[in-house]
C-alpha cells in the first residue's frame, strides 16, 4: 500500500486548497513545500501569501490611507497637521498580516489532517516523490496520485537583470525600506500598476515603461482609457510602446535606455522594478512533459500525460491568478474522490487593485466584435450613485455587455471603488447563465455601490432611473 493517496507538491493557493479538499474527502494527503521566508523559516501559502496577493494588498491599503489623508481627508472636514510615513511600521504591519495568514494554513492543515512536509520535491517515476529537506536529508514517499502545484517565478529580461538592490522584481519592490525618490517600473500589468501605485502614493515619482501600444490591452477599452487617465492624475507617468534596450547601474542610480515613438530615450531612477510577467516553476521537478512556453501540459481535468499525475495553478498557465488555481485544485481533489466536478474558465474574474479598482469578468467588446456576436451595452457612472457621492469617490463606471438577442450576460466591466467586491455579483449571475434582466429585477439595498451594477443592467434595455 502506498504511503499516501495523494501527494501535493506546492502549498500555494492551488496546492494547499487541493490538499485540504483531498483530505476533507477522506484521501490520505501530504503537501510538500520548500518555501523559506526572509527570516529563514519555512512558510506555507506560496507566492500569494508570502510575496504576492496578500503583502501587496497590505501595502496598497496602508498607502491608500496615507494618500487619502493627504489628498481627500480635508474635503470630509478632517485635517491633520503633521502627517508622516513610517515605512518600517508599514512593512512590519504587512509582515504581521503575512505571518498570521501563512501560519493559518498550517492550522488548517492540522485541522484537516493534511501531513505538511518541508522540503523540495522531485518526481521519481509515476508514484514516488523524493523529498530533500533543508539539511540535505532525503526521503522517498509512495503515493497513488500526485498533484503538482509548483507555481511560478518572476520573468527576468536580459536588458534589465535584477540585482536585488537597485533593480528588483516584485518581491524586492514589496520590501523597500524607504520611499525611493524616483522609481522606474518596466511593465504596466497588474504588478506594475499595483506596486507603482503603492510607492507613488507614498511620494515616489513613478515612471512606467510598457512595451505594448495599448494600456491594459486585455481590459474593456473604455474602462482602460478612464483608468489610464485617472492613474495619470494620481502621478503615474505611463509610457506606452516603450521598448527597453538596456540598463546601467552607477552611482547608486539606474539609467534605463528605451525606444518609443519619439526615438531613443533615457530614464534615470533610484530603483527599478521589473514586472514583465511570471514563468512556470518546474525547475528540478523531474521528468514531466512541458510545452514550448514551459507550462506543464494537462487535459481538461488537469491530468498530465501520465495517469495519476495532475497539475494545477500557475504552473499550467492560463490566468495566473490565485483563485483560478484554487478552483482547479478543488476540481482535481473532488474528481480523485470520485465526484464529477468541473470548472468554468469563462467566469474567472480579474481585478487590478489600483484606486479605484479595475475588475471584469467575461468578454470585452473587442472579443465580441471579433466573434461577430451582436450585443447591447448598459453603462452607469459612479458619479450618479448616491453611495459613491456619500463616500466622496465618484470616479468610474459599470459597463454591462449582454447578448442582443437573448439578453444573456456576456461581460461585466467595472472601474470604481470596491470593484473587486462588486464583480462577484456579476460572476454569480454569469455562472448561472443569467441575463441583464435577471440583474435588473434583483432588488439591491440602498444606498450601496452595488446599485450601480443594478442601474447598468437596467441600462442594457435603456431604462436606467438615475442617469
Ligand atoms: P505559488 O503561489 O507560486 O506556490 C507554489 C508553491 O510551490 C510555493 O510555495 C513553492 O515554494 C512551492 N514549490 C515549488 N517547487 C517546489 C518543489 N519542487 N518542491 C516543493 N515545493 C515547491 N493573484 C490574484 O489572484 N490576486 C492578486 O491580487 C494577486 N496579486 C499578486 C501580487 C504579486 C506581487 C504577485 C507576484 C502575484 C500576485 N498574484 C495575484 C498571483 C498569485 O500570487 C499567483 O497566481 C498564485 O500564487 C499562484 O498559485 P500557485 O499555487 O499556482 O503557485
Ligand atoms: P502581467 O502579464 O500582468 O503584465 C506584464 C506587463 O509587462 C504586460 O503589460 C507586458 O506587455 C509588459 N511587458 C512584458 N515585457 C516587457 C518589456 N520587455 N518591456 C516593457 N513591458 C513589457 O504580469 P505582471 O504584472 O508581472 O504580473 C505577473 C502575474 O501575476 C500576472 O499573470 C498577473 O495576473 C498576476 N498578478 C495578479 C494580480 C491581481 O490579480 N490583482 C496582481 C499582481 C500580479
Amino acid at each position: 500500500m502506498a504511503d499516501y493517496n495523494v501527494i501535493v507538491i506546492g502549498a500555494g493557493p492551488a496546492g494547499y486548497v487541493a490538499a485540504i479538499r483531498c483530505a476533507q474527502l477522506g484521501l490520505k494527503t501530504a503537501c510538500i513545500d520548500k518555501w523559506i521566508n526572509s527570516e529563514g523559516k519555512s512558510s506555507l501559502g506560496g507566492t500569494c501569501l508570502n510575496v504576492g496577493c496578500i503583502p501587496s494588498k497590505a501595502l496598497l491599503d496602508s498607502s491608500h490611507h496615507y494618500y487619502f489623508m493627504q489628498k481627500h481627508a480635508a474635503t470630509h472636514g478632517i485635517s491633520c497637521k503633521e502627517l508622516e510615513i513610517d515605512v518600517a511600521a508599514m512593512q512590519a504591519r504587512k509582515a504581521n498580516v503575512v505571518k498570521k495568514l501563512t501560519q493559518g494554513i498550517g492550522a488548517l492543515f492540522k485541522k484537516n489532517k493534511v501531513t505538511s512536509i518541508e522540503g523540495t520535491a522531485r518526481l521519481v517515476g509515476n508514484q514516488q516523490v523524493e523529498v530533500t529537506a533543508a539539511d540535505g536529508s532525503k526521503q522517498t514517499l509512495t503515493t497513488d496520485n500526485i498533484i503538482i502545484a509548483t507555481g511560478s517565478v518572476p520573468t527576468q529580461i536580459p536588458v534589465a537583470p535584477t540585482d536585488d538592490q537597485l533593480i528588483v522584481d516584485s518581491t524586492g519592490a514589496l520590501a523597500f525600506d524607504s520611499v525611493p525618490q524616483r522609481l522606474g517600473v518596466i511593465g504596466a500589468g497588474a504588478i506594475g500598476l499595483e506596486l507603482g501605485s503603492v510607492w507613488s502614493r507614498l511620494g515616489s515619482q513613478v515612471t512606467i515603461l510598457e512595451a505594448l501600444p495599448d494600456f491594459l490591452a486585455t481590459a474593456d477599452r473604455k474602462i482602460a482609457t478612464f483608468a489610464q487617465r485617472e492613474l495619470k492624475k494620481q502621478g503615474l507617468d505611463i509610457h506606452l510602446g516603450a521598448s527597453v534596450t538596456g540598463t546601467t547601474v552607477a552611482n547608486n542610480e539606474v539609467t534605463v535606455s528605451y525606444k518609443d515613438n519619439k526615438g531613443e530615450q533615457q530614464l534615470v531612477v533610484d530603483k527599478l522594478i521589473v514586472a514583465v510577467g511570471r514563468k512556470p516553476n518546474t525547475e528540478g521537478l523531474g521528468d514531466i512533459q512541458i510545452n514550448e512556453r514551459g507550462f506543464i501540459e494537462v487535459d481538461e481535468f488537469r491530468q498530465t500525460a501520465v495517469p495519476g499525475i495532475y497539475a494545477v495553478g500557475d504552473v499550467i498557465g492560463g490566468p495566473m491568478l490565485a483563485h483560478k488555481g484554487s478552483e482547479e485544485g478543488v476540481m482535481v481533489a473532488e474528481r480523485l474522490a470520485g465526484q464529477k466536478s468541473e470548472m468554468s474558465y469563462d467566469t474567472v474574474p480579474w481585478v487590478i487593485y489600483t484606486w479605484p479598482e479595475v475588475a471584469w469578468v467575461g468578454k470585452t467588446e473587442a472579443d465580441l466584435k471579433a466573434a461577430g456576436v451582436a450585443y447591447k451595452v448598459g453603462q452607469f457612472p459612479f458619479a450618479a450613485s448616491g453611495r459613491a457621492q456619500a463616500h466622496g469617490d465618484t470616479t468610474g463606471m459599470v459597463r454591462i455587455l449582454a447578448d442582443a438577442e437573448t439578453d444573456r450576460l456576456l461581460g461585466v466591466h467595472i472601474f470604481g471603488i470596491s470593484a473587486s467586491e462588486l464583480i462577484s455579483e456579476a460572476v454569480v449571475a454569469m455562472e448561472f447563465e443569467g441575463s441583464a434582466e435577471d440583474l435588473a429585477r434583483t432588488i439591491h439595498a440602498h444606498p450601496t455601490l452595488a446599485e450601480a451594477v443594478h442601474e447598468a443592467a437596467l441600462g442594457v434595455d435603456g431604462r436606467m432611473i438615475h442617469a
